[in-house]
């Protein structure tokens, strides 16, 4: 049996509702990868200890929702001032047939890297880098990064088996795979990698790239039937703009909601990323059937998208995660960048609806829209309800030892704080972290991974930009 005491926090956050949202501590002791307790405790004869004096506490963040690829496409000029479907065409469109093993690979690792140092034990990649012909396997890279890190990984395997244009026009790196082939690779991944128990460490996911775009509804309820005969979840992207549901109501003439409810794409075990541009009975929907949402509010407002309406959505009973979606919509996604715009966006928007009275208004409003303990809920047990990991994503006794430890006497920006338990979401920045825990596991230590060289991670990024930038010119 092992065993690690951490000690003295000066707060904890518990990622848990209401009044247990903060946990007096000061200590946590870890046994077997579990917590075994939180309260005042005393460390036994040989015990390891690790001292969180001006520490906070908080769950390992879970990210819901990534395109780890993109990490090596961050502030593409062609579109960094586009709207989504324009950057869609200039940026991971334009750029998918440019990578390779390698290249892919780096990546993921960079994007693993930066989630890890801010905090995050659990990422949910929406990986849509599959083509026929494709002569390097994907999958089997992420799982392999993230292992080498020490992180839960859940697979989310995109793709389409219909595009807008013409096949033999596409470049290869463009053109669909067949419902067969996409299916069979499905069952391919479920067999060797997926593990359903509360605390897994490898999830694989059904996620074509965006339903009523990527596949027929025919082909769509197959994917549902499926993913619940496999006992995995779906996941997808939805109702990012308002040009999705022009789209959507051009096809389908329903609403981009109402199109999934269709499909058998709605309930408990299906999570979108987005759901920025929702009408009132798609809201309704969404909540009395409890599917979740992957909120990303700096890709949603890099791509000048919109701000879900998160507190309608909770109030209506839809789970609420949080997502840093792909770096070529999000230059900063790292977890603690996604938890600061959230507490900040949803106040504004809150403020930006707002009336005077002299109009008959309410008057000023906002500032309640977002606590801090509800942005840490979201981004910690919420994730772990949308992904079905029970067993993560809250500090109680029997949970997971996912932990983040964030020491705050390192750094201005967080002195003077009359409630440190705050900082690290509210004052934002790059908390300190004296250690990340995954099932017990301490992958980062006073702001560092083990064996990692940032610098030649660095040079790599730079070789790699060069050559993809010259591989996409070359297309
Ligand atoms: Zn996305």
């Amino acid at each position: 049996m092992t065993s690690l005491l951490i000690k003295n926090a000066t707060a904890i956050l518990t990622g848990l509702p209401g009044d247990k949202a903060r946990h007096a501590g000061p200590d946590i002791r870890i046994t077997d990868g579990k917590i075994a307790a939180i309260g005042q405790l005393t460390a036994a004869p040989g015990e390891h200890t690790l001292d969180a004096t001006d520490c906070v506490i908080y769950p390992a963040w879970i990210n819901t929702h990534h395109h780890l690829f993109q990490a090596l496409l961050k502030g593409e000029p062609q579109g960094i001032n586009a709207t989504l479907t324009p950057w869609l065409a200039a940026t991971p469109y334009r750029f998918r047939g440019a990578f390779d093993a390698e290249s892919f690979r780096l990546a993921a690792r960079i994007g693993l890297v930066e989630l890890a140092l801010s905090g995050c034990a659990t990422v949910a990649d929406h990986n849509y880098l599959y083509y026929p012909g494709q002569d390097f396997d994907t999958s089997a890279i992420l799982f392999e990064e993230a292992d080498a890190l020490g992180l839960r990984f859940v697979l989310c395997r995109g793709g389409a088996t219909i595009t807008r244009q013409l096949e033999a026009e596409l470049p290869q790196a463009l053109r669909p795979e067949t419902m067969d082939a996409y299916m069979t690779d499905m069952e391919r991944l479920a067999a060797r990698y997926h593990d359903a128990s509360p605390t897994a460490m490898r999830r694989v996911v059904m996620a074509p790239t965006t339903p009523p775009h990527s596949m027929r509804p025919e082909e769509l309820r197959e994917c549902a039937a499926l993913a619940r005969k496999l006992g995995l979840r779906l996941h997808s992207h939805l109702s990012e703009t308002v040009a999705y549901q022009d789209s959507v109501f051009g096809t389908h003439g329903i609403s981009p909601v109402r199109f999934c409810e269709s499909i058998d794409w709605l309930g408990n075990d299906v999570w979108f990323a987005h759901l920025v541009k929702l009408d009132p009975d798609e809201i309704a929907l969404l909540g009395a059937t409890r599917t979740g949402i992957a909120h990303c509010p700096q890709s949603n407002g890099r791509l000048g998208s919109g701000i879900a309406p998160i507190r309608a959505l909770e109030a209506a009973g839809v789970p609420i995660s949080i997502g840093v979606d792909g770096a070529a919509s999000n230059e900063a996604a790292d977890m603690i960048s996604e938890v600061h715009a959230t507490w900040l966006m949803q106040r504004a928007k809150g403020g930006e609806a707002a009336t005077p009275k002299f109009r008959a208004g309410s008057g000023e409003a906002g500032a309640d829209e977002a606590s801090v303990e509800e942005v840490v809920r979201w981004g910690t047990a919420g994730g772990a309800a949308v992904l079905g990991l029970p067993g993560t994503g809250t500090l109680a006794a029997g949970q997971a030892a996912d932990i983040a430890i964030y020491d705050l006497s390192r750094n201005p920006r967080y002195f003077g704080l009359h409630d440190p338990a705050i900082g690290p979401v509210a004052s934002g920045g790059t908390a300190h972290l004296r250690a990340l825990l995954v099932g017990g596991r301490q992958i980062v230590s006073e702001g560092a991974l083990p064996g990692l060289d940032m610098a030649e991670l660095a040079h790599q990024s730079r070789t790699a930009v060069r050559k993809l930038i010259a591989r996409a010119e070359a297309a």
